[in-house]
């Protein structure tokens, strides 16, 4: 009871390690500049990481794209988790 499916598997399985499936930012992750919570992981071409808040996100996005493998932007959350992360952050 073979049951095949046109895409093979594996390299699906290859793919998914290779490009690092996206780790959610948590509250741990800060930005390089300000050191606020960040919610932008920016993997460079060169395998560097840079973690942004979305106030520089912003500043430094246009830049950034130029040099990014790879831009992962939860900046969305931040419309959601307004008061959760307020309320971590105050301690
Ligand atoms: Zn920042």
């Amino acid at each position: 009871m073979l049951c095949k499916v046109t895409a093979p598997r594996s390299e699906e399985g290859d793919v998914t390690a290779t490009i690092t499936p996206a780790t959610p930012l948590t509250a741990v992750d800060r930005c390089d500049r300000c050191g606020a919570q960040a919610y932008v992981r920016v993997t460079l071409t060169n395998g560097g990481e840079l973690l942004f808040c979305a106030h520089h996100m912003r500043r430094y996005g246009e830049e950034l794209r130029k040099v990014a493998a790879e831009i992962q932007d939860e900046t969305e959350r931040l419309n959601e988790t307004t008061t959760a992360s307020a309320a971590a952050e105050e301690r």
